[in-house]
């Protein structure tokens, strides 16, 4: 039978993330390998009622809050089904088919994907051997042609991050052709500094938060997407009319009602990445250390044997890379000193280097 199908997504190879990973111990997807304390929990479900699963989501009262919770404006924000979301949207919005969207190589593939799916040709910079990147390379890739530029701040998975006067550079220049900055910092709070005040401040740039990393919320999908009340209209005009369900609404907003809570979450994976590098770079391992909740490790063995093997024999999930850049690495997701230990012991017993 002959039926039409969009080429761009008839084109478009996908790979999903693996499931059944709830038996094992998760160090593989940047999530809170621990999850929220339990109690708090069991709080928010006692508000979901009969009533209260009839009804369509209302996300106001939750946008109100976060409004203030950033010291924005209501119509400075907007939640979405996760950032995934918020990058289709995105790209949906300010992508010109056959025109350029520019990305930092690697990142998180999600805006690669979503360029296939659009039509939008994917423009990257890549990494240098040392895994730094030269700004100017991406200042001068900006062009008649871009239409939007992603820096993922910190980037995952890399875990540099841009300073001041980079994203300056980076934003006059953007500004100039007429493109859209997008700032994903899905990994933010792990890394304190933020571009957030350009988001409200300028016409172009858009930043991108997470509900999924540090406030440990990934099953519920719901991320916020913050700039100015004209790019916010236009993409409440491409969204879906109830993207993000109640129970992520609520779950998100109780967060926010409690800042030692998220005070907590910060100082335990802070203090869980610092111990992980220096018992790693003790037992004599090379470590990328990274801005979000991630470190990158050479182990002994080769990456996809040493995750393996920690898969079968440990029940620990971790990930590898097929980039060249990153091939000899391991990302592994950072949480509490107690998450940490877990891995580390178990690490160190099944990478010896004498098993290569
Ligand atoms: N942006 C970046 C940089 C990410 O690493 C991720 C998830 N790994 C996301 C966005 C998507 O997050 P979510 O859809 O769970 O909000």
């Amino acid at each position: 039978m002959n039926y039409y199908v969009n080429e761009d997504i008839k084109n478009t190879v996908r790979v999903f993330p693996e499931q059944g990973r709830y038996g094992y111990l998760r160090y593989d997807m940047n999530e809170n390998p621990e999850g929220l304390p339990k109690d708090f929990v069991d709080a928010v479900l006692r508000e979901i009622t009969p009533e209260f699963l009839s009804v369509y989501p209302e996300p106001d009262r939750f946008l109100h809050k976060y409004a203030s919770f950033i010291h924005a404006g209501f119509d400075n924000v907007l939640a979405t089904n996760g950032s995934d979301m918020g990058i289709r949207y995105l790209l949906e919005t300010f992508g010109e088919r056959g025109k350029e969207v520019l990305t930092a190589a690697p990142t998180f593939e999600m805006y690669g994907v979503n360029c296939s799916i659009l039509g939008l040709k994917h423009v990257s910079v890549s990494y240098e051997d040392d895994l730094s990147i030269k700004v100017d390379h991406i200042v001068n890739a900006i062009t008649e042609d871009t239409r939007v530029v992603v820096l993922v701040n910190p980037n995952n998975p890399v875990g540099n991050v841009y300073t001041e006067d980079e994203f300056q550079l980076i934003a006059a220049r953007a500004k100039e052709k007429g493109a859209i900055v997008v700032v994903d910092e899905a990994y933010h709070y792990f890394y304190p500094n933020t571009f957030l005040e350009y988001a409200l401040r300028e016409e172009n740039v858009i930043v991108l938060r997470t509900f999924s990393k540090l406030f440990s919320l990934a099953a519920c999908r719901i991320g916020v997407m913050v700039s100015n009340p004209r790019i916010i209209q236009y993409i409440k005009n491409a969204r879906l009319t109830f993207d993000v369900n109640a129970v992520a609404l609520l779950f998100a907003e109780h967060i926010l009602d409690r800042p030692e809570l998220v005070a907590e979450l910060i100082d335990a994976e802070k203090e869980g990445r610092a111990y992980i590098r220096d018992e790693l770079e003790k037992n004599g391992y090379e470590c990328r250390p990274c801005e979000g909740n991630y470190i990158l490790v050479k182990p002994n063995l080769p990456a996809r044997k040493a995750a393996r093997i920690l898969k079968e024999q440990k029940k620990i999930l971790v990930h590898t890379f097929s980039n060249e850049l990153l091939k000899e690495y391991l990302r592994i997701s950072t949480g509490s000193v107690k998450a940490m230990r877990i891995f580390l012991e178990a690490f160190l017993e099944i990478d010896r280097s004498d098993d290569r």
